[in-house]
């Protein structure tokens, strides 16, 4: 892949760039890669161009279909939080959106799978994505709740829609190090959660409270 050319492209928002990467270090953000990553990554080529001059902001933005394209903390801190070092092999995208958190994906791991259940979401993206020139990653239509048991075990699987419960599917479709990172529905809102493989079984921490569109039942075809 010429990551290069992706990369590259759109250096005129340098500044805004610098800016967000400033504010993402503020926030707690640490590792150099995943900062790397979203330092380069062209944001603004995965929404609307009306809405492209904010492409470097650190916030959410509507693609259409109720749904958004995640901020950019929100990508780096889960990136950040699957991130381990030895184990980059194989990862579970759930909620492909824009395709923007699926491309960071794409430069960490060595396989992505992605998971979008609106069909028109799911063909964008993938376009989106080929044309850019990344070329690990398996695009699948289809409910996120069943995981895609074919190209398990996964290292990681990061869920970016809000779950109303932990999908045991997925606790079956890691590896005996895998980690998973959702935002999880409660009483009192959203909270960022991981759970961690281990020899003494599922390890879960609670992260901190977020807001994320919420994970859907089924598929949503073309009208
Ligand atoms: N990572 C994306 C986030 C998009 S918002 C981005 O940064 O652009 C969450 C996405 O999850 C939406 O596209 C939504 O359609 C999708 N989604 C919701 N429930 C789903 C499910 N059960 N299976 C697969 N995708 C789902």
């Amino acid at each position: 892949m010429n990551i290069d050319k992706i990369l590259g492209s759109g250096l005129t928002s340098h500044a805004s760039r610098k800016k967000l990467i400033d504010e993402l270090k503020k926030l707690g953000i640490k590792n150099s890669e995943v900062i790397n990553l979203i330092s380069n990554m062209p944001r603004h080529l995965f929404i609307d161009t009306a809405l492209a001059n904010r492409a470097y902001e650190n916030v959410s933005l509507p693609i259409g279909f109720n749904q958004t394209i995640s901020q950019p903390y929100m990508v780096a801190r889960m990136t950040e939080l699957i991130h381990e070092k030895d184990s980059m092999k194989n990862v579970l995208e759930i909620g492909t959106g824009s395709g923007y958190q699926t491309s960071i994906l794409s430069m960490l791991f060595k396989k992505v799978t992605t998971i979008e259940r609106i069909t028109l979401l799911h063909e964008k993206s993938k376009k989106k994505l080929l044309q850019l020139g990344f070329k690990n990653i398996s695009f699948i239509l289809g409910d996120g709740h069943m995981g895609y048991l074919q190209n398990s075990p996964y290292d990681a699987v990061i869920i970016t829609a809000a779950a109303d419960s932990i999908p045991e599917n997925l606790i079956k479709q890691i590896s005996n190090k895998g980690r998973i990172v959702l935002p999880l529905k409660d009483n009192e809102g959203q909270k960022l959660v991981k759970l961690k493989n281990t020899k003494n079984g599922i390890i879960k921490k609670i992260i901190e409270d977020v807001v994320f569109v919420p994970l859907l039942q089924g598929i949503e075809t073309n009208e």
